[in-house]
């Protein structure tokens, strides 16, 4: 029998689930290894019985904890989908500010009667089996994902910079054109889709294990930015914050 797929999205723009319809050749593929069985984007059907859940979207509200406990229980595997669920992605911005004058600032002075918290990934309120990364994800990493979770396999992320893909792809580099770019602290996998375009990477997947922080923080300083920016490159993508919840 094969597995029972749904997709769920939270607070995102839900681009990640999109990516997966976007598939379109290769869904035929997806179709064949597993069972989509609940996915409000795609389809009207709807299921309790679930083996592996793609959840995107960061959790921000009460009503989110609740209802992904929900999908926890109800589901064997949960798989944070897309930069969103992982890291808090561009969501994870409002956590520099307190959530009255969040509020306040998106909905003015009735601001107060709308339930919001700071944004956290998943991983900060249920366990998670596995992070697929990006803002959105990589589709090709998406179906190898899915391959590996029917085939009962662990999937893996490459653990080495986007500058390893930047230097394979033959690019010149962006800070040769004056821009400032997180590629070497950047996890690699999406191809160095941005610099291949001759824009800067903003670690939308996140970073490396064991990212040489400082190093590059000095790199940037050198390169004239000042510690504010700095830190708005480092955060811009990955804002969340344990300390802060
Ligand atoms: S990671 Fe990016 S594309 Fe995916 S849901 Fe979040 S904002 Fe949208
Ligand atoms: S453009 Fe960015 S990713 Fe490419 S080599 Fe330079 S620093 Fe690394
Ligand atoms: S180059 Fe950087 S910002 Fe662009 S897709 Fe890759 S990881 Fe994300």
């Amino acid at each position: 029998m094969k597995p029972r797929v749904a997709v769920f999205s939270f607070t995102s723009c839900e681009g990640c689930s999109l990516a997966i319809l976007e598939c379109e050749n290769e869904l035929l593929d997806v179709i064949n290894l597993v069972d989509f069985v609940r996915w409000r984007e795609a389809m009207t059907e709807t299921s309790d019985e679930i083996d592996i859940a793609f959840v995107d979207g960061s959790i921000s509200t009460h009503e989110d904890v609740r209802k992904l406990q929900e999908i926890r229980e109800m589901s064997k595997m949960l798989i944070a989908l897309g930069a969103c669920a992982h890291t808090t992605c561009i969501t994870g911005l409002k956590n520099r500010f307190g959530m009255s004058q969040v509020k306040e600032i998106v909905y003015g002075p009735d601001g107060a009667q709308f339930d919001t918290i700071p944004a956290r990934p998943l991983r900060a309120v249920v366990p998670v089996d596995f992070e697929l990364p990006g803002c959105p994800i990589d589709r090709g990493e998406f179906l190898r994902c899915v391959r590996d979770l029917a085939l009962g396999k662990k999937p893996k992320l490459p653990n080495y910079p986007v500058c390893v893909e930047c230097k394979r792809k033959g690019n010149v580099c962006v800070f040769f054109k004056g821009m400032k770019c997180m590629g070497p602290v950047a996890r690699a996998g999406c191809g160095a889709l941005c610099p291949s375009f001759g824009d800067y990477c903003e670690a939308c997947r996140g970073f490396v294990d064991n990212p040489n922080e400082e190093s590059h923080k000095e790199t940037l300083t050198e390169h004239g930015l000042t510690v504010q920016e700095v830190m708005n490159y480092f955060t811009l993508f990955n804002a969340y914050d344990e300390s802060q919840i």
